[in-house]
C-alpha cells in the first residue's frame, strides 16, 4: 500500500483534545501513505500511547498541566494556558529536532490552527507551516464576518436576538453564530483577529471536509486568505478501514457496542452520543433517558465519565432503569464507543448527537440521519447546517424534554419526513465518497497538498 517514500519528514503538532487529535491523526495517516515520514510532537497532557502508531515517531513535551479531564466551565482560559504554557518546550523540541542531520529533512510543519504562537517559532526557524482547521469550514468561513456582525449588533450574543436570523446569513440564526463563551467576549475575538493574521501568514490551510459539502465556504476562506487551500476530507475515509486509527482514542473503546449492535435488527438503533467534553445537567440527563425509553427504540447511549455534572457516572439514572421490564426495549450504555465502527454498522439508523465537526462529519459519511443537539460553540453552527441547509436531520426543538425527543424520533425513524431525510443522506454520503475517488475534488485537493509540501525548499 506504501508509494514511494518521499525522502522528507513532516512534523505535526496536535492540539491535545480527542476533536482534535482524530483529524490530525487521520492526517498523519493519510500522510504516511503518501511516502512522509511522520513525527509527532504531542504535549504530556492527553497524550497518545506511541506503541500504539509504531509507523510514528513521537516525541513528548512537557507542558505542566496535569490533569488529564477535559472537562472545563472556561475553555478559552485553558487554551490560552495551553498556548502560553506550551511555546518554549515546543520551540525547543523543534529546533533539536531539525539539528538532527541523521534523519530525513524536515518539510515542513503541520499544526493544529488554534496554536497562537506556533506561526512565530516556525518562522524563526525557517520552516513552512501549515495550518489544520478541525472545524467544518462554514465556522471558519464566518469569522471572517465577525467584524461586520459586531457593527449590526449581532455579535456579543444578547438574549433578546437568539431566535433572529442574522441578514444575509440566512438560515443562521444569532443562537448559532460559533462563540465560545469565557469571562468576557473579547477574548474570543481577539483570538479569532489573531487566527485570521496567523492564517494569512502561513503557508496553507488544510480543511477536513469536501467541495461538495461546503463549496461556498471554501470560496469564501479561498478569497479570503492568500494561501493554498485544501479541503481533503473526510479523512477517515482517505485510506483502507483496516488502517482504522481506533487506537487514537484518549479513552478506552468499549468493544461490547459491535457485539451488542450485532444482536439488533437492521436500521433499528439510535446512537447517542455527546462528543468528548460537552457535559449536561442532571434534569437534561433524566429528560434523555426517559424520552429513550418511551420511544420504544433499541438505543446505545454513551456515557462519558464527566457527562453529567455532578455526576461520576450513572448514578443519576432511575434505580432499574436499564432493566428491560422497565424499560420495555433494549439498550446498552457504554462509557467509549468506537464511534466509527458504531456508525458503519448496519443496525444503526439514527445518531443523536451535539454535532461536534468529527461526529457530524462521521455521520454524513455512514449516510445516517442525525438528532441534534449542540452544546456550545460551532456545534449549533452545524447543527443548523445539517437541519437546514443539507437537511440531513432534526433539530430537538423546545428543548430537552422526553415529549420532544419523543416526537424527534418518531418524525426521524417513523414517519414520511424520516425517509426522505434518510435519502438526502444516503446522497450526501454518496457525494463524499465520490470526491475521495481518483479526480474527485479531495482527490485532486491531495495531491495539490503533496506537491505544495514538495515544493518547500
Ligand atoms: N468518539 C469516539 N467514541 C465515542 C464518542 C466520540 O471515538 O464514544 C470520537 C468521534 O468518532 C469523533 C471524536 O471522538 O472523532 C469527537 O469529536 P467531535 O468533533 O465530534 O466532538 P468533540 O469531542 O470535539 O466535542
Amino acid at each position: 500500500m506504501e508509494q514511494l517514500k518521499k525522502g522528507r519528514r513532516l512534523i505535526l503538532f496536535p492540539l491535545p483534545f480527542q476533536g482534535h487529535i482524530n483529524p490530525m491523526l487521520e492526517l498523519a495517516n493519510i500522510l504516511h501513505l503518501k511516502g512522509f515520514s511522520i513525527t509527532i510532537i504531542q504535549s504530556n497532557f492527553n497524550s497518545l500511547n506511541p506503541s500504539c502508531h509504531p509507523h510514528f515517531i513521537f516525541h513528548s513535551i512537557d507542558i505542566g498541566l496535569a490533569e488529564s479531564g477535559t472537562s472545563t466551565k472556561d475553555p478559552l482560559l485553558l487554551l490560552s494556558r495551553l498556548n502560553a504554557n506550551s511555546r518554549e518546550p515546543f520551540q525547543e523540541c523543534l529546533a533539536t529536532l531539525l539539528s538532527d542531520v541523521s534523519k530525513e529533512p524536515v518539510g515542513c510543519l503541520i499544526t493544529d490552527s488554534v496554536y497562537d504562537f506556533a506561526q512565530s517559532v516556525a518562522e524563526s526557524l525557517k520552516l513552512p507551516r501549515i495550518l489544520l482547521r478541525t472545524g467544518s469550514a462554514s465556522s471558519f468561513a464566518i469569522y471572517t464576518a465577525f467584524p461586520l456582525l459586531r457593527e449590526k449588533g449581532y455579535l456579543p450574543k444578547q438574549d433578546s436576538r437568539l431566535e433572529e436570523e442574522v441578514t444575509g446569513l440566512s438560515p443562521l440564526k444569532v443562537k448559532d453564530l460559533p462563540i465560545i463563551n469565557s469571562d468576557g467576549p473579547e477574548r474570543f475575538f481577539n483570538l479569532i483577529a489573531d487566527l485570521e493574521i496567523q492564517t494569512k501568514t502561513s503557508d496553507g490551510l488544510i480543511l477536513n471536509t469536501f467541495e461538495d459539502l461546503e463549496e461556498h465556504a471554501l470560496a469564501t476562506i479561498r478569497q479570503v486568505y492568500p494561501i493554498p487551500v485544501f479541503s481533503l476530507g473526510p479523512f477517515h475515509k482517505c485510506y483502507p478501514a483496516n488502517c482504522s486509527l481506533t487506537s487514537s482514542s484518549l479513552l478506552a473503546q468499549d468493544q461490547s457496542c459491535i457485539s451488542w449492535l450485532n444482536t439488533q435488527a437492521p436500521k433499528s438503533v439510535i446512537y447517542v452520543s455527546f462528543g468528548s467534553i460537552a457535559a449536561i445537567k442532571e434534569t437534561q440527563f433524566l429528560e434523555i433517558a426517559w424520552g429513550l425509553a418511551n420511544s420504544k427504540m433499541p438505543f446505545l447511549w454513551v456515557i462519558r465519565p464527566g457527562l453529567v455534572h455532578g455526576s461520576d457516572w450513572l448514578e443519576a439514572l432511575p434505580s432499574g432503569f436499564l432493566e428491560t421490564s422497565t424499560l420495555n426495549v433494549k439498550g446498552h450504555i457504554v462509557k467509549w464507543a468506537p464511534q466509527k465502527e458504531v456508525l458503519a454498522h448496519q443496525a444503526v439508523a439514527v445518531f443523536w448527537t451535539h454535532n461536534g465537526w468529527n461526529s457530524t462529519l462521521e455521520s454524513i459519511c455512514e449516510g445516517v440521519p442525525m438528532i441534534c443537539m449542540p452544546c456550545s460553540s460551532d456545534q449549533m453552527m452545524n447543527a443548523r447546517y445539517v437541519s437546514d441547509v443539507w437537511k440531513v436531520g432534526l433539530q430537538l426543538q423546545h428543548g430537552v424534554e422526553r415529549v420532544n425527543i419523543e416526537n424527534t424520533i418518531r418524525r426521524l425513524m417513523v414517519e414520511k419526513e424520516g425517509e426522505e431525510i434518510k435519502n438526502r443522506v444516503l446522497r450526501l454520503m454518496q457525494k463524499a465518497n465520490f470526491c475521495l475517488k481518483q479526480g474527485g475534488s479531495s482527490y485532486r485537493s491531495l495531491d495539490a497538498l503533496i506537491k505544495h509540501i514538495l515544493s518547500f525548499k
